[in-house]
Parts: C-alpha cells; sequence; structure tokens
C-alpha cells in the first residue's frame, strides 16, 4: 500500500489547520509569520522552499525568504537573527540546513529564541523532546509520525529501525517512536552491514540522502517504508528506498516525491502555529500547557482546538 503524503496533506489541511486558522482569524485578527533564512544553494532545500511556498499561499500564515550568498559570515547570520528574535511580527524563524562549511550550525540555532524556533532544534526545545513533553519538536519527525498514525500502522511493541541519526530527522523520529512505544534501533554509516539491522525492522525509515540505500533483500515482506530521504539523480527527485524494486514487496511504502515532503510541510505550519498560539497565551500557563498538549497529538482528528 502507497502511504500516500499529498493526500494526508490535504486532509490535515482541511481537518486541522484550516479550522484553527479561522479560530485565529477571528480571535487575534493578526497573520502568524514565518521568517526562512537560507545560505548558499542547495537543491534539497530549495525543492523545499518551493513546496512550502506554494502550501503556506493557501493558508492563514505569511512566509517570508531572505537568501544570502554564499559568501555571508556567520557574524553578519548572527545579527540579522538578532533583529528577527525581536521583530513582533515574527512568529517562527527557519533557517534552513545545512549552512556553509564556515559557520557553526549549533551556534546559529542556538541563537535562534526559543518561542521562534520552528524547526525545534535550540537546546531548550530538544530537551523538551527527547523528554516526550510537547514543544516545537521538528517538523520532518512529527510529518513521519503524521503519516504513521494517518495510516493506523499499529506502533506498540513494534521494532522500529531509523537509518539516519541527524539532530533535524533522525534523533527526533526516533524519541517520536519511544514516545509511541515502539522499541527503536538508530543505524547510521558505521552500522555494518546496514542489513542486518534493516531486516529486524517491522518500521523503518530511511532519512541518509543516498539514493537506492535500501534494496531487495534488506527488509522483510511485511515492513512499513517510510522515505524521507531526498536525492537528485540526473535531475530527478527520489528518495534513499529503491521504490521501484521494493513496492510491491512491502505492506506500506512511502513514495519521494509525494510522501514525507507534503506531510513536513503540514507540521511545520502547525508549529507555526502553535508558535503564534503560544505568544497570545502570553504569562497564562495554564493556557499554554493546554496549547502544547493539544498540538502534541498530530492526528488528524478534526476537533477544534479546546484551548483558545
Ligand atoms: P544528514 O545530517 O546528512 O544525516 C544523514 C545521516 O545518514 C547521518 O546520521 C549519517 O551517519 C547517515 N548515513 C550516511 N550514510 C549512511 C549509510 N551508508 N548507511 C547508513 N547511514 C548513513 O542528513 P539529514 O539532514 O538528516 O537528512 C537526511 C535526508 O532527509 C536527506 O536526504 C535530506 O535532504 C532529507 N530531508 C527530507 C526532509 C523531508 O521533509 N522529506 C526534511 C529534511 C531532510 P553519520 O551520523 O554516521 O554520519
Amino acid at each position: 500500500m502507497i502511504i500516500d503524503g499529498r493526500k494526508f496533506s490535504q486532509e490535515y489541511t482541511d481537518k486541522v489547520l484550516k479550522p484553527r486558522c479561522e479560530v485565529i482569524k477571528g480571535k487575534y485578527n493578526k497573520t502568524p509569520k514565518l521568517s526562512t533564512i537560507l545560505v548558499g544553494k542547495d537543491p534539497a532545500s530549495e525543492s523545499y522552499r518551493r513546496i512550502r511556498e506554494k502550501f503556506f499561499a493557501n493558508l492563514c500564515v505569511k512566509s517570508d525568504v531572505l537568501q544570502l550568498p554564499e559568501e555571508t559570515t556567520e557574524e553578519e547570520l548572527l545579527e540579522i537573527i538578532d533583529k528577527q528574535n525581536n521583530d513582533d511580527s515574527i512568529n517562527g524563524i527557519l533557517v534552513q540546513l545545512p549552512l556553509p562549511k564556515h559557520m557553526d550550525e549549533d551556534k546559529v540555532i542556538e541563537s535562534i529564541s526559543l518561542n521562534k524556533d520552528i524547526e525545534g532544534l535550540s537546546p531548550g526545545n530538544v530537551h523538551a523532546w527527547t523528554k516526550s513533553s510537547p514543544n516545537l519538536i521538528p517538523a520532518t519527525a512529527l510529518g513521519v509520525l503524521a503519516l504513521l498514525k494517518h495510516y493506523k500502522i499499529p506502533l506498540h511493541g513494534k521494532h522500529a529501525v531509523v537509518v539516519g541519526r541527524s539532530m533535524i530527522v533522525g534523533k527526533p523520529v526516533a524519541h517520536l517512536l519511544l514516545r509511541e512505544h515502539a522499541t527503536v534501533t538508530i543505524c547510521h554509516s558505521r552500522s555494518k552491514p546496514l542489513e542486518k539491522y534493516t531486516r529486524e525492522a517491522d518500521i523503518l525509515v530511511a532519512a541518509v540522502g543516498r539514493p537506492h540505500l535500501i534494496r531487495k533483500g534488506m527488509v522483510k515482506e511485511d515492513v512499513v517504508l517510510i522515505d524521507v530521504g531526498v536525492n537528485f539523480e540526473d535531475g530527478k527527485l527520489m528518495g534513499d528506498v529503491d521504490f521501484d524494486d521494493l513496492k510491491d514487496d512491502v505492506a506500506y511504502i512511502s513514495p519521494v516525491p509525494g510522501g514525507s515532503g507534503p506531510a513536513t510541510v503540514c507540521m511545520l505550519a502547525s508549529n507555526l502555529l502553535l508558535a503564534f498560539e503560544l505568544k497570545q497565551a502570553k504569562d497564562d500557563l495554564n493556557l499554554q500547557k493546554c496549547i502544547r498538549e493539544y498540538y502534541a497529538d498530530y492526528e488528524a482528528k478534526g476537533d477544534k482546538n479546546p484551548c483558545i
């Protein structure tokens, strides 16, 4: 069965994002705003930006993109982030990774204010998601879980193997799967042979960035495959999983494009609405807790936010 990220995205938008936008419009008469900062050119980042812009255009959110040249210094970038941290009209700041080699990614991410860290990567947010307390969580990881939930794939007690251990995808996916009571194995470039681990997986999440990495013979027949990889080969977009090789031999498989990408964009929008609502809740800690808990449930149930 194909895990259709576009169909999920449509449903999540209609049932969750649009109703939440209506509440925001009616109650606050303000527009949540995302600021994306891109330094230099990266084909995967470009593709992600285009998809995101198209998606946001149909929602109650404003999305600005600041494209900086490759030669931008770290100091210049930190100054820009500082200004945006203090700009009341901006609710979320997304610095697109990877950054050029001359920049310290950790330092840059740490400079984003906790409440505007829409990718959930600053230390305070990482502390929250590793402890399973709801807050801003990396959107791709939320998207993977949302797809698994949408297709009602059992996670409790299942063996999930996550290939990739980055802070933006592999590790948060692993933590969210743990939160759902899966038993989780994380693989990386030194996990040899990789197939020894992938063959054990009930659920396999590939988040590497190597085309055709996961092929026939590396997985069980009833595996659920979620492909997060974004690769370009001869100008063609593809994931880490050899889709044509495996699509008839597994239980579920998500394609690239049309799988994890659209789910990520939905969850990014959801994070932006969360950041906006938390800001409006200001000093009301109970309201903030209610909003956080509501957003921690990534299922498209279609209910109205009960908190506001
Ligand atoms: P990353 O930071 O480069 O991490 C890649 C991970 O893969 C690392 O942990 C690395 O291991 C591991 N790895 C590399 N080669 C391997 C191999 N041969 N076998 C097993 N593991 C291997 O990349 P990322 O930012 O996590 O992104 C991963 C992929 O997801 C990329 O294609 C990216 O474009 C894509 N992505 C997609 C979305 C989406 O919405 N669909 C969002 C973000 C990223 P080490 O740690 O040992 O180096």
